[in-house]
C-alpha cells in the first residue's frame, strides 16, 4: 500500500493528505504535552478519546449551522478534515477564571466572571503562544478587522453550544481554545472552526464535586488522564457503559 503524505506534525496529531482535494486527514495520537511540551508523557487511549470527542461536538456544532472543518470518522484515531488556511492565533473563551489567566491577574480560580472573556493567543512555540490584542492581529496582519469581528463570533456560539451540552451532563465548561481557519469559496472566504475540541484544549470541572475531567489532571499530577476523558465520553453518552468504543456481539435471543 502507498504510504500516505504527512503534511505535518503536530504535538498531539498528525495530518495527512486526504483522499479528495482540500481535504486532510487527521490523525490523534496518545501523546500528551504542557508547559510548551517540557512536560511530556504517552496517554494510552487519549488519541481514540479525543477523535471521538472531537467528532462528537463539531457534529453538533455543524447540525446547529456553526460551520466546522469536520467531515466524518474514518476511524478509531483519524477524520477526514476540510482542509483550511489556519488563522495563526488561538482563541480562548473563559466563563470561569482559571489557568493563565488568574495567575495573570491575581484572580482566584473558580471565580465564576460578569460575562465571556475572548482572549487571543499568538501561535508561536518560540515566543511561548504569548497573548496578543486585537491592535496587534490587525497591525501584524495576522487576521482582518473582518475576521477578528468573525472569530469572536463564531467563539461565542461554539461557547454557547459547549456550556449548554456540558451542562446537560453535570460540567461546568470554565474556559476552552479553538483555532479558525479560512476556506475560500469561489470569491468568497469564509472562517470555520479547525483543529479539535476536546478535553485536551478545554478545562471540564464536575459541577458537584469540582473534579477536574480535562487536561489539568496531566498538567497538576491529578491522577489518570484517560480515565478523566473516559468519564466525559460515558456521560455524553461516546462510549458505551463498559468503556469500550467497539460495540460488542448482542445476544441473539
Ligand atoms: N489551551 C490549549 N492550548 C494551549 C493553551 C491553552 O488548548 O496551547 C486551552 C487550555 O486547555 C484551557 C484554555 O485554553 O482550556 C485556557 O488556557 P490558559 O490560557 O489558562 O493556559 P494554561 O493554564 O493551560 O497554560
Amino acid at each position: 500500500m502507498a504510504r500516505r503524505r504527512m503534511i505535518y506534525e503536530g504535538k498531539a496529531k498528525i495530518l495527512y493528505e486526504g483522499p479528495e482535494p482540500d481535504t486532510l486527514i487527521q490523525y490523534f495520537k496518545d501523546d500528551a504535552t504542557a508547559y510548551n511540551a517540557e512536560k511530556r508523557d504517552v496517554i494510552e487511549g487519549k488519541g481514540v478519546l479525543n477523535n471521538r470527542l472531537s467528532e462528537h461536538f463539531m457534529t453538533g456544532l455543524n447540525q446547529i449551522g456553526v460551520p466546522t472543518h469536520f467531515i466524518k470518522r474514518l476511524n478509531m484515531r483519524e477524520q477526514l478534515v476540510r482542509m483550511v488556511e489556519i488563522i495563526p492565533l488561538e482563541v480562548v473563551v473563559r466563563n470561569v477564571a482559571a489557568g493563565s489567566m488568574s495567575k495573570r491577574l491575581g484572580v482566584d480560580e473558580g471565580t465564576a466572571l460578569p460575562r465571556p472573556i475572548i482572549e487571543f493567543y499568538l501561535k508561536d512555540d518560540a515566543l511561548g503562544d504569548p497573548l496578543v490584542t486585537e491592535e496587534h492581529i490587525i497591525a501584524f496582519n495576522w487576521a482582518s478587522q473582518q475576521d477578528v469581528d468573525d472569530m469572536i463570533a463564531l467563539a461565542l456560539r461554539v461557547n454557547d453550544f459547549m456550556s449548554g451540552l456540558m451542562y446537560g451532563v453535570g460540567i461546568r465548561l470554565i474556559d476552552f481554545k479553538i483555532e479558525i481557519g479560512r476556506i475560500f469559496e469561489g470569491d468568497f472566504q469564509r472562517l470555520i472552526v479547525a483543529d479539535e475540541i476536546s478535553p485536551d484544549s478545554c478545562r471540564l470541572w464536575d459541577i458537584e464535586s469540582g473534579q477536574k475531567l480535562d487536561k489539568d489532571v496531566f498538567r497538576r499530577d491529578l491522577g489518570n488522564l484517560a480515565d478523566a476523558y473516559t468519564e466525559v465520553a460515558r456521560r455524553l453518552g461516546v462510549l458505551p457503559r463498559n468503556g469500550s468504543t467497539v460495540p460488542g456481539p448482542k445476544l441473539v435471543q
